[in-house]
Order: C-alpha cells, then sequence, then structure tokens
C-alpha cells in the first residue's frame, strides 16, 4: 500500500499534523520511535489546557484519539531510511520494512546536547532545565544558578532574574565583555569564574575550590540537533540557529527536497509543545494541499 503522508516522529508534532490529514480522510503511516524531548519532566507546563499535565499522559490521550480514525496505521520503531522523491518516497524502518508514501513528514524531533558536568545528565528535566517559561515559576522566586555554554547563556542569565535571584557560572566556557557585566550586575545577576565540579543533592553546585551553593533550580542552554539524522541524508539542507541546528524549510514547512515536510523542534524555533502542535497543525494542512493542488 502507498500512504499518502508517511509521518516520521509520532509527538506532538507528527501526532497535530497526522490528525488533520486524518480529518481529511487521507492514508497516514506514523513511524514512531517513542523517544520525546520531554520524556525526562513529570510535568508540562505552558500549554493551554493542559498545563502541569505529565507529558507522556498528553501525548497518550492524543495516540488514542488518533488511532480512531481508519486511516491511520501506526509503526512503533526506528524509521533508519528515507529515499526517492515526490510521490514516491520508501522509508526503511529499523527492521528492515520498506514503507511507501508520496509525501514525508520528518517531526523527528532535537536532542540536547548537555555540558559534560558530573550529576547534571540525571538532573535534566527534574531539577536541571533549559526553559524558564516551561519551569521558572515552580522555583518560587528562590535562587537560581545559571551554567553557562557559551555566549548564548548571556541572554538566558539576562531573562532568568524574572524567576529568581540569578548566579551566572561562566565554567570557563567564554568570558562575557565589560558591557556584558555592567548588564548583568544592574539586574542583579551575580557572576561566579570558579569551575563547577559536579551537582549534589537536589540542585547544588560544588565548584572547584571546595564550596558547595545551594539553589532552587539550575538553568543550562543545551545545543540541539535533528534527534536522527535521516532528513539529512535524504538530503534536506540542514541550517544554523542561535540553538543549534534544524531542519531548513519554507513557509510552507516543505524542506528543500520537494514534497519532504518538517515540524516542530526539529523545524522551528523556540520550542515548546504548544509550537509544536502548532507547526505540526499548519504542516498537516499544507501536506493536505500538496496533495490536493
Ligand atoms: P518530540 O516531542 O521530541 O518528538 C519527536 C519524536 O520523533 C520522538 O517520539 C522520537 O522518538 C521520534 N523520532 C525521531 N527520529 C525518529 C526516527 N528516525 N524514526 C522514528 N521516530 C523518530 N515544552 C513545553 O511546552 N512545556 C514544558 O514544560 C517543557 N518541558 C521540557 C522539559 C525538558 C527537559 C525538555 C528537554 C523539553 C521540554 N519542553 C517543554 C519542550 C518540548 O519537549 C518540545 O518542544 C516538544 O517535545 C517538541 O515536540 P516534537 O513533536 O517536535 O518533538
Ligand atoms: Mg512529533
Amino acid at each position: 500500500m502507498t500512504h499518502d503522508v508517511i509521518v516520521i516522529g509520532g509527538s506532538y508534532a507528527g501526532m497535530a499534523a497526522a490528525l488533520q490529514l486524518l480529518r481529511a480522510r487521507r492514508k497516514v503511516l506514523v513511524i514512531d520511535a517513542g523517544q520525546r524531548r520531554n520524556r525526562f519532566a513529570a510535568e508540562s507546563h505552558g500549554f493551554l489546557g493542559q498545563d502541569g499535565v505529565d507529558p507522556a499522559e498528553i501525548a497518550s490521550k492524543a495516540r488514542e484519539q488518533l488511532l480512531a480514525y481508519p486511516t491511520l496505521t501506526w509503526v512503533e520503531g526506528l524509521a533508519e531510511r528515507a529515499e526517492g522523491e515526490k510521490d514516491a518516497f520508501a522509508v526503511t524502518t529499523a527492521d528492515g520494512v520498506r514503507h511507501d508514501g508520496r509525501r514525508l513528514l520528518f517531526a523527528t524531533g532535537v536532542s540536547d546536547a548537555l555540558p559534560a558536568i558530573e550529576g547534571l545528565g540525571e538532573r535534566w528535566g527534574k531539577s536541571v532545565f533549559h526553559c524558564p517559561y516551561c519551569h521558572g515559576y515552580e522555583l518560587d522566586l528562590g535562587r537560581i544558578g545559571c551554567i553557562a555554554t557559551g555566549p548564548i547563556s548571556v541572554h538566558q542569565a539576562q531573562l532568568l532574574p524574572e524567576w529568581g535571584e540569578v548566579t551566572l557560572f561562566l565554567n570557563g566556557s567564554f568570558t562575557p565583555d565589560a558591557e556584558q557585566r555592567a548588564d548583568l550586575e544592574a539586574r542583579g545577576v551575580t557572576i561566579e569564574e570558579t569551575l563547577v565540579t559536579r551537582l549534589e543533592g537536589k540542585a547544588d553546585i560544588r565548584l572547584a575550590d571546595g564550596r558547595l551553593l545551594p539553589f532552587a533550580g539550575l538553568f543550562t542552554a543545551s545545543r540541539v540537533s535533528p534527534a536522527t539524522p535521516i532528513a539529512e541524508h535524504l538530503g534536506c539542507t540542514i541550517e544554523e540557529t542561535p540553538f543549534g541546528t534544524q531542519i531548513q524549510t519554507d513557509a510552507m514547512k516543505e524542506t528543500t527536497i520537494p514534497g519532504a515536510f518538517a515540524c516542530g523542534d526539529a523545524a522551528r524555533i523556540p520550542h515548546s509543545v504548544t509550537l509544536a502542535v502548532g507547526d505540526g497543525a499548519w504542516a498537516g494542512a499544507q501536506l493536505h494541499r500538496s496533495l490536493v493542488f
């Protein structure tokens, strides 16, 4: 069977796109490896009507609603290779099965490259975050540590005082200039030059000189890139953003390969569930139009 659209990535963006297509009675195949970016967090914030809900619950409820449409096929697994061209794409999954589709949608999300600090990885999404709109409110205006990864961290440290008293740990990642220092100081940000040794307790920072500084929560600007290289291997152009790299699309969410579209974190900044869902809904409608006209 040839599907109208093969959606690679069945999370918020991919499902929002699939929903539009299914409601137009199109044959949709969703291939999903089940590795949502927010799988480390127990609560998702800022998505209207679902504030504070477990992100897994939001996704599973959506999937349940999609599965009620008879033209959906859902495959759990990793799409390893995409090839072909408009009206004749083929996607091969890790089990060696080939799936045919007229259009492709990459809704594959991004992965976060985290600073290599002992104890940071296991606290990601629990007491270490990247987005204050998602996780700042719950810190109750407490003390916030911002672990720098490079010059982009100046921006993060300038914004964070909205959510608490901020210490910026340069951690040898860059040196702010005089103007940046003055701006941060004017916002009440303490700049700490001593290197971070590891994280301890809930969100405590152990410094190289032995000091232990406790915080209500920590932020760091992770560098992102498409979670899997499948779009890049098809030949889609990958572009730089201030946060890392993403799949380049036009206003209709079509990539540089005709008939192959991309949406969600993998193809737009900034990132949130709300924006991924909006981007996905738009991509779904544009995919539909590309099949009709
Ligand atoms: P994802 O949700 O990342 O889903 C991508 C899907 O594609 C995954 O299921 C993945 O397995 C699949 N996939 C990738 N490649 C392949 C392949 N080759 N084959 C098959 N499947 C594939 N946002 C908020 O709005 N509120 C929050 O509170 C919030 N908290 C967050 C906490 C953390 C720790 C992080 C890291 C992010 C948080 N975000 C939050 C951001 C949010 O997670 C993303 O914006 C959102 O998940 C993007 O949705 P998406 O569908 O584009 O990608
Ligand atoms: Mg998705």
